[in-house]
């Protein structure tokens, strides 16, 4: 019998360090291995989330870093940088998720072992996670009422499909109950390349309609069209999480953290500022390299306040000349002139203000627009 892997990647973030927590908890039967892909330019805080992590797990995070940059006595980021001649990533040439994150990550997995790979994509967040094209990976959602990848939907409700799925739905469900699924299923779908956007509603509209006739029901009958495949899942027996039917939210996870003992990272803890005789407060949004590039400008003003140091050396590799700047028409040195850092908090605070929800001590309440922007392999 095919043994398969379950791995979990703990990003730094408050996610994915909550997922662990939860599935060490609820399904110690499981043997999770849990990683970890080192840029080296992250914040403490974060070493120290994944050292409080791996007490409380009682075992190792494994690090991982790109073969490439293995042999080197530099750290990850700078190897890389190196090696790109000087030019900065950014969110259109995002090398440092694919040389960082993603290569170590297949790398570690290989291609032979069938894997699950665990994400912490909250319930209350409308994003999909990484989905790798290698065969012996299969992405799972905990954290939401459908655990299921997007790529195992499409092939669910492809109309090639929809007697197999039917088949299982018949073996447990009869009269209105089947006739219910019989019309899910039987709506429309296209797969026309340029009707993506269709099929991603109708694939929706399909999962929701099922996922209301019961979510572990669709998740057995899921399951059970996976064993004509070649996903991992298809190799197991049974799986304890067909049967689970929480769905966690942001505040879920912070709970998580803090009655576990892992505790919240210290950057997410708000902190005051002031700007024209007003009080303001800002933080960081997430976890990740502190120069990268999706923060927003209140949060690189929160670093050259909060953590002098890591913003003079963020500075230190933009290149004004050749325009490899880590903001778009905009440098660093630019950036904390006296009245820049003047109207940022000023256009921080009148959006503050207006989207303010009353009781959250975090940060993330307010900047909960832009959460789910980003890279998904470094912010989860
Ligand atoms: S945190 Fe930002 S800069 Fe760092 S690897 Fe991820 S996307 Fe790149």
């Amino acid at each position: 019998m095919t043994t398969i892997k379950h791995v979990l990647g703990i990003s730094g973030g408050k996610d994915s360090a909550a997922l662990a927590i939860y599935l060490h908890e609820k399904y110690p039967q499981i043997d999770f291995s849990y990683y970890y892909t080192d840029t080296g330019k992250e914040l403490d805080e974060t070493y120290q989330l994944l050292e409080n992590i791996e007490i409380y797990l009682g075992k190792k995070i494994e690090k991982l870093v790109a073969h490439d940059a293995k042999a080197s006595s530099e750290n990850p980021f700078d190897f890389f940088y190196k090696s790109f001649r000087g030019y900065v990533p950014s969110a259109t040439a995002r090398w440092c998720t694919n040389m960082m994150k993603l290569q170590p990550f297949e790398q570690y997995i290989g291609t032979e072992i069938p894997t699950l790979s665990y994400v912490g994509i909250r319930g209350d967040e409308d994003r999909e996670g990484y989905i790798s094209k290698k065969d012996n990976i299969q992405s799972i959602f905990p954290f939401r009422k459908n655990i299921w990848s997007q790529d195992v939907l499409h092939k669910l409700f492809h109309p090639n499909n929809k007697e197999v799925v039917l088949d299982y739905y018949t073996s447990i469900f009869k009269g209105e109950k089947l006739d219910k699924v019989a019309s899910v299923l039987n709506s429309e779908i296209t797969f026309e390349r340029h009707q993506r956007l269709a099929t991603e509603r109708q694939i929706k509209t399909k999962l929701n309609g099922l996922l209301d006739l019961g979510t572990s029901d669709f998740n057995h009958a899921t399951f059970q069209f996976l064993k004509g495949t070649k996903y991992p899942l298809s190799f197991e027996e049974d799986y304890a999480l067909l049967d689970n039917e929480d769905v966690l939210v942001r505040d879920d996870v912070f709970r998580i953290l803090r009655e576990s003992g892992v505790g919240v990272p210290a950057y997410y803890e708000k902190k005051e500022y002031q700007v024209d005789g007003k009080k303001g407060e800002y933080a960081r949004s997430r976890s990740g390299c502190f120069f990268c590039f999706f923060q927003q400008k209140i949060e690189w003003i929160w670093l050259y306040e909060q953590h002098p140091d890591k913003f003079k050396e963020a500075m230190k590799y933009e290149n004004v000349d050749e325009a490899f700047t880590w903001n778009q028409n905009e440098s660093l040195e630019d950036l904390i002139h006296p009245e820049r850092i003047r109207q940022i908090k000023l256009n921080h605070l009148e959006r503050t203000n207006r989207q303010k929800s009353e009781d959250s001590p975090y940060l993330m309440d307010i900047l909960d627009d832009t959460e789910g922007d980003g890279c998904v392999a470094c912010f989860v």
